[in-house]
């Protein structure tokens, strides 16, 4: 009898132990859930990109807290007092770089003793967009799973793991990119938007037009509009692309005067509130980049 009671003591307490391991398995995959275990690393990220790629190698040992919301511009970017006590109260804090993000200033001068990574490029290139490569993401990643292995030591070889696996998808990604543009009708990307893919253009021998300079703050006149119209008739493009968060208008105003097509890239530091709900990845954006860039540019399979 007694052996039977305790027998049901133990046969309830696992199905306990059970639904509450399922539920914390379920509740890991969205990180802002307040039922997630309280043992997670706190991690307050500035933005999409060092979002996604803490979410990436920190999976569900990580919770963070994203400053610059969805739909939101990141470089010019105010922070209110809420960012502020994110990254108070968080155990690392990962940002891309002041140059990037020049908020990050303001908070991190405000702030003592808080852990934070500069996860961006500590020399200054002419396009600090260095994540729109693979390779520059994946440098990226290493250097953020470094810094959660100091954060949270237990979790190293699970770290490790996940940036393995990136690594994986990164070589996958920069082989589509290497051999994407073998043949195509044209090498020009009309981009109207902030010169964000000057890295991607480099690594992958494709000829780069941007409205503006390295950030949404810089002036962009109707004097460089119409540049990017004589450009697309002297060249013969077949395309002309935008990014999500500067007027859609503009590239509707060269591609009315062109007739040309349009079609959106994806800076990954900009994400909208249906793709950030989706949860989409760094390699799903630049897959779409690929597929966008080859169909602007007429490539063959
Ligand atoms: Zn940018």
């Amino acid at each position: 009898m007694k052996k039977g009671l305790l027998a049901g003591f133990i046969i309830l307490a696992l199905g306990i132990f059970g639904v509450w391991w399922l539920e914390g398995g379920k509740t890991a995959s969205a990180p802002s859930a307040s039922a997630a275990p309280k043992d997670k690393l706190e991690v307050a990220v500035s933005g999409y990109v060092p979002y996604t790629l803490a979410k990436q190698i920190g999976g569900d040992r990580v919770r963070l807290h994203m400053l610059v919301p969805p739909g939101a511009e990141p470089h010019s970017f105010e922070p209110t007092p809420g960012s502020i006590i994110s990254v108070s109260e968080a155990d690392l804090f990962i940002y891309i770089s002041p140059r990037v993000e020049p908020w990050t200033r303001d908070i991190l001068q405000g702030l003592s003793g808080v852990n934070a990574l500069e996860a961006g490029p500590s020399f200054p290139e002419q396009d600090p967009h260095i994540w729109m490569t693979p390779y520059g993401a994946l440098e990226m990643a290493k250097r953020i799973a470094n810094a959660l292995t100091r954060a949270d030591p237990g979790g190293k070889r699970y770290y490790k793991e996940n940036l393995k696996q990136f690594e994986e998808e990164i070589k996958e990604l920069h082989a589509a990119f290497r051999d994407g543009f073998s043949d195509c009708q044209s090498r020009d990307v009309v981009h109207v938007g902030h010169l964000a893919f000057g890295n991607l253009a480099q690594t992958y021998g494709l000829r780069l037009q941007s409205l503006t300079g390295t950030s949404h703050q810089s002036e962009h006149s109707v004097h460089k509009l119409a540049q990017l119209v004589r450009y697309i008739r002297k060249h013969g493009v077949p395309a002309v692309f935008t990014e999500e968060t500067l007027s859609p208008d503009l590239a509707a105003t060269v591609a009315r005067e062109t007739k040309v097509r349009v079609l959106p890239l994806y800076t990954v530091e900009e994400v909208s509130k249906k793709d950030f709900d989706a949860g989409i990845t760094y390699g799903e954006y630049m897959r779409r980049n690929l597929h966008n860039l080859r169909e602007g540019l007429k490539c063959r399979p």
